[in-house]
Order: C-alpha cells, then structure tokens, then sequence
C-alpha cells in the first residue's frame, strides 16, 4: 500500500482489532526498514518490492541455544570462500520460520575479534543446501517457531547488510524497529475487549468490584496508547527511537498478561476449556493467557530491558 510508518501501525493495529492476530510481517517492520537504512541500492532495489508483494516471507534468525539474552554469545559461523558466505551453526525460537523462504541472520565473521566486533548480518535463502528446519510447538501447541541447522550453507558474498563484522549495529537497529512494533497497544487492546464480552456474557459486569479493575486496566490501556504515540512519532518523524523504548515493551507485555489473567478469573470453570477450531475465539480465555506467557521474553526479556533502562536511561551504575 506504500504507506508510511504511522499509518503502516494503524493497518496493523486495525487488523489486530478485527482478530487478526499476526500476519507474515517481519519483512515489512523489521528487515524492510533497516534494508532502507543500510542497505545497498541492489538490496533495496531487489528485496524491498518483494516484501511489499508478500513475495518473500522474512525470519530473523538471532536467537541460539547458548545465545539469548546474551545474543553476543552466538556461535553460528559465516566463513568466506571465494564469492560466497558458508554457513554453519544453529538459530532457535525462530517465529515462522516453517513459513518463510528468506530469513536474516546473525553470524560470527571474525572469531579473534571481540564478542560484539566479529558479528556480520546476513541474508539466507530457506531453500540453500543444508538448511534444515525442525518445528517447535508453543504452550498453546501450534508450531509457531523453529530450529534452524546451518551445515555448511553457501550464499552470495553480496547477502551482507551493512559491512563485514558490522553486524551488531544492524542487529541493534532493527531490534529498535522490532520493539515499537511488539510495545503496540493492539494485544492489550484486543484482550480488553474479549474480558468486557466476557464480562457482559457472564454477568460479572455488574460487579463493582470487577468494573473498579476493568476501569483500571483500561486507564493502562489508554497511557499505553499515549507512550506509544511517542515512539510512532519518532519514527514518523525518523528520529532515532533510543534506547528507552524498553519501557514501552516491559509496559505492553505486563499490561497484556494482567489483562489476560483477569480474563482467566473472570471466564471462571470454563477458563481451561481448549476451544475447538472455528470456536467463538472471543471467549477463548485460556488461548489469550497462554499467548501473553511468552511476550515478557521474545524481543528481549523484561528483567533485561529494565537493566538496559536502568543503565542508557536512569545513569544507574552496572
Ligand atoms: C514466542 C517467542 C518467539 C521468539 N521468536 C524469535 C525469533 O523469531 N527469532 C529469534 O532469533 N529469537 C526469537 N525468540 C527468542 C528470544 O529472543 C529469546 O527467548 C530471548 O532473547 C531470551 O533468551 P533465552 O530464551 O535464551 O533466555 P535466557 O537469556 O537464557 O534468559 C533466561 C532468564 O534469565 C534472565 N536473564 C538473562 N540475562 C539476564 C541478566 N543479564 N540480568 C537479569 N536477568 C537475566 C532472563 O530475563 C530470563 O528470565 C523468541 C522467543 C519466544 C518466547
């Protein structure tokens, strides 16, 4: 649709209000602006209408199993032979991987170099030689993310964004990107929705009680909204989002599981009821409590965003 990044939220947002829960997005909010940042005019050129089309489906191939909150720890390696990258290592927790054909990746380029120095980002065909993919099922049993084997992968030299061990610059970037659109108030926003459908089902609207906290929640959701007005703006107006975005993820993700719980005490005996598929998923409870469960974690974990706070933005010491 050529929008630009605020409108690009509203459409998101409107599609969330309407149940749509996710779409294949990480090409159009996490590579797509940062191939716009530091990409080639080739890369811009050849990928960026592609995602426009849905043509390529993007994952982001960070996370290992040594290497999660401590990302600099990664171990996958990217070696140069000739006019090609090869590839060998192991990425996990990748969301939609099953799905995608492309995915980005974080790669060690330089093992002498310091953690953070010998990181490259590079851009990976799903279908190259020796990429193995293995699903994992979430808490709710949908195979939402995978692990990714890297044996001996061979891509274009040219699949590099950015310079060669410049990778954590792009990585920090986009996680930036990746943290404005996660801190949306469009879960919450859904979840409050289905406890007040909930709550005008069952009765439990006319309690005092449950209004005083559904009144609460609600007031969250709205300062939420405004905290996240200011980060839309920053990109609107493309200012450098900083490191403070933090607050909004850690603020978007507690709202979300507080919302969510309350829907669990307020569904009552039918809270654990798994709903069928094609089931009303308005009164799916359980389904929205398990899916706020991991939202504290993924994007960078909530106890590691307030040390990032703490730190980049309240000058407290290490
Ligand atoms: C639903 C979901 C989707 C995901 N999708 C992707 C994806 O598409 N691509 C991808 O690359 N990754 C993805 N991830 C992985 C995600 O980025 C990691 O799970 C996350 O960074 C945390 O890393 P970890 O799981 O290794 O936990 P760990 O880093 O081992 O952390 C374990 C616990 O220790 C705490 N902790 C760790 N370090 C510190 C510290 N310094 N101070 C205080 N507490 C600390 C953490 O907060 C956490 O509670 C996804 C994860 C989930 C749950």
């Amino acid at each position: 649709m050529g929008l630009g990044a605020g409108k690009h939220l509203v459409l998101i947002e409107e599609f969330e209000r309407f149940g749509c829960a996710r779409v294949h997005d990480i090409g159009t909010v996490m590579l797509g602006p940062l191939l716009m940042e530091y990409g080639t005019q080739a890369q811009r050129d050849h990928y960026l209408p592609r995602i426009l089309r849905g043509e390529d489906i993007w994952a982001q191939g960070y996370s290992e199993p040594g290497a999660g909150s401590d990302l600099a720890a990664l171990r996958t390696t990217a070696e140069l032979d000739g006019d090609h990258w090869v590839i060998s290592g192991q990425k996990t927790w990748v969301t939609l991987g099953a799905d995608a054909n492309m995915a980005f990746v974080l790669a060690r380029t330089d093992k002498a170099a310091k953690k953070q120095a010998g990181i490259s980002f590079l851009l990976v065909p799903m279908d190259a030689t020796g990429v193995t993919v293995r699903p994992i099922e979430n808490l709710e049993g949908h195979a939402e993310f995978c692990e990714i084997f890297f044996d001996a992968v061979r891509i274009p030299k040219a699949n590099i964004v950015g310079e060669v061990n410049q990778g954590w610059t792009m990585a920090k970037a986009l996680l930036g990107h990746e943290r404005v659109f996660i801190g949306a108030p469009r879960l919450s926003a859904n979840a409050l929705s289905r406890l007040e459908t909930l709550a005008r089902g069952n009765g439990a609207w006319e309690d005092p009680a449950f209004r005083d906290r559904f009144a609460g929640l609600a007031m969250d959701l709205a300062d939420l909204g405004d905290l996240f007005e200011t980060y839309v703006q920053r990109l609107r107006t493309g200012a450098s989002i900083g490191a403070d975005v933090g607050i909004l993820k850690i603020f978007q993700s507690e709202l979300y599981q507080r919302i969510s719980e309350e829907l669990m005490q307020v569904a009552g005996s039918h809270a654990g009821i798994k709903l069928e598929e094609g089931g009303d998923s308005r009164f799916d409870a359980a389904g929205t409590y398990l899916a706020a469960r991991p939202t504290t974690i993924f994007g960078g974990s909530t106890e590691v965003m307030r040390n990032v706070l703490a730190r980049a933005s309240l000058n407290l010491p290490k």
